[in-house]
């Protein structure tokens, strides 16, 4: 399996300079490239490295690779899509070879620039430590709000999957994150709670609508996001963790109708409360975070698993009574219907087929009480 990991660059000041430099040269030069792609209507590497090879040595100065990668990052982007001319900010990502990086030491890496080699140090953990060999040949150098990154790509091998005859259903949702088919909620309360604070300011901001206002609610979102995503990443974790624990494997209900099952239960003015890529960001994280563990995941067609009854089986839209309560027409069961909707998708619930009026064979393991 894929995966990347940011090296923080602490370059000096020279060295700082270089990189910037190199990276604003790359990138007029690509779109160079590009222009001459889109003008030819090529995205042959060898076509156009005939053209524009000798420009990019004499007028923007890069060494002869840097060049050819240039030539690729140009060819690649209008090959994706023929439809527009590329066009790449100053400050765009340059990707880093072997032939033109190599890590000298656990702690400094080599990197090729306008003014040749320099030697950077970066800064390195033990999460770094243990990675460093997973290393592929290939990085990209990126540039954020004045610091330099790598971004390296490793390959790490995942553990054979663990043996499991039961399943941990998952039900993600709005309140509560996610829903345990054994009853656990991951809140979103703490998520709700920060939500609700950074929306009261985002309005008040909004109203305002002076320049640093603007600049208050770039950076909201900024917090926002990154708070999301760090919950995210606690919730994925807490489950996998669980799975594991308890020998089971794990089931999601397929993504693309999340977004249009949770939109559907809620009332307008939660509509905006929930953003689907949050999440597609939630279920990425619990695909690989269960890869890396070793934990089964299958995903179930979430078609009926929130109106199909837990108990007795039956399916019926009526049985979903609110956002939060399902009570089953049929049998009268009662409980948390996120929580109703985990079990069914632990049991793989969600198909047409099991959409019958028939019961289930296998018997509840909860109770729901008080509920
Ligand atoms: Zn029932």
């Amino acid at each position: 399996m894929k995966q990347t990991m940011l090296l923080k660059l602490a370059p000096t000041t020279e060295q700082h300079q270089a990189l910037l430099e190199t990276m604003h040269a790359f990138n007029e030069a690509a779109n160079s490239v590009a222009s001459v792609a889109w003008a030819e209507k090529t995205a042959n590497k060898f076509a156009l490295q005939k053209l524009v090879y000798g420009e990019l040595r004499t007028t923007y100065k890069l060494p002869a690779q840097l060049a050819i990668r240039c030539i690729s990052k140009a060819s690649e982007a209008y090959k994706r899509d023929k439809s527009i001319q590329p066009h790449f900010r100053p400050e765009g990502a340059m990707v880093y070879d072997p032939r033109v990086m190599s890590f000298k030491s656990l702690a400094t890496v080599s990197l090729l620039t306008l003014s040749g080699r320099v030697l950077v140090p970066f800064l390195f953990g033990t999460y770094q430590q243990a990675r460093m060999g997973a290393m592929q040949g290939q990085a990209d150098l990126l540039y954020r709000k004045g610091v330099f990154y790598l971004a390296v790509t490793l390959e790490v091998s995942t553990p054979e999957l663990q043996e499991s005859s039961d399943t941990l259903g998952v039900d993600l949702g709005i309140v509560n994150l996610a829903t345990d088919s054994e009853g656990e909620t991951f809140s979103g309360e703490a998520v709700e709670k920060t939500r609700k604070r950074h929306h009261a300011l985002r309005q008040r901001l909004q109203k305002r609508g002076t320049k640093s206002a603007k600049r208050h609610l770039k950076k909201l979102s900024g917090k926002q996001a990154r708070f999301r995503k760090n919950s995210n990443h606690v919730i994925s974790k807490r489950i996998v963790q669980k799975a594991k624990a308890t020998g089971q494997g794990i089931a999601i209900e397929e993504l693309r109708h999340i977004r249009t099952r949770t939109e559907a239960r809620l009332k307008r003015s939660q509509r905006s409360k929930h953003s689907s890529w949050a999440f597609a960001q939630l279920r990425s994280f619990l695909s690989y975070k269960a890869a890396l563990a070793g934990v089964p995941l299958s995903v179930v067609d979430p078609a009926y698993t929130s109106r199909t009854c837990s108990q007795c089986g039956h399916c019926e839209k009526a049985n979903r009574k609110s956002q939060a309560l399902f009570q089953c027409i049929q049998c009268d069961f009662r409980c948390h219907a996120d929580w109703n909707a985990a079990v069914n998708i632990s049991r793989g619930i969600g198909h047409g087929a099991y959409c019958s009026r028939t019961r289930l064979a296998a018997s509840p393991r909860h109770s729901c009480g008080g509920s």
